[in-house]
């Protein structure tokens, strides 16, 4: 007699892949520009509207994220939201903005790609200075500010995405 509760090993991994996630990660402040809502209320709503549409069968492209990442407002599917993480191009101020003024959101969506795309951790970084608005090659101390007699002022770094340095 067969046992109701079993599951052999390859069934349970097709069940496992069934339910991966995949962490997208939102340009908030730019994706919401053009509608009056809040970032955040526009990115979770971005989510909730793939979701459904996904549920009955619409293909990705075509979903509000699938819109997004045609666009380069939105980037994924990451495994997880650590790797979604580091496309945030500085750390965050107390407002939660980046150095651009930008607020990013991570949604999550099945895992519905062969592959999880991977950061690119060699992307070159560059280095900020958060009084004079220098920007160095290096870490550390801002050159310039030191220059002139000040030389403790604390530069941040930045992921050179748009190769704007
Ligand atoms: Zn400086």
């Amino acid at each position: 007699m067969e046992n109701p509760n079993y599951t052999n090993p390859v069934e349970r991994r097709m069940k496992q892949k069934q339910t991966r996630k995949a962490h997208f990660i939102i340009n908030a402040t730019l994706a919401a520009k053009e509608s009056c809502e809040d970032p955040f209320d526009y990115a979770k709503g971005t989510i909730k509207e793939t979701l459904t549409q996904l549920a009955i069968g619409t293909s990705f492209q075509l979903t509000p994220l699938g819109v997004l990442e045609s666009r380069d407002m939105a980037y994924g599917p990451f495994e997880t939201r650590t790797k979604a993480n580091f496309i945030i191009p500085s750390e965050l101020n107390e407002k939660g903005l980046d150095w651009q003024g930008n607020k990013w959101f991570i949604g999550e969506v099945p895992m519905i790609w062969d592959d999880y795309m991977q950061p690119n951790y060699g992307i070159k970084r560059v280095y900020r200075c958060a009084e004079c608005e220098n920007i160095q090659m290096f870490k550390g101390s801002c050159s310039k500010c030191k220059g002139e007699g000040r030389p403790h002022i604390k530069t941040m770094e930045i992921k050179d995405w748009g190769e704007d340095f």
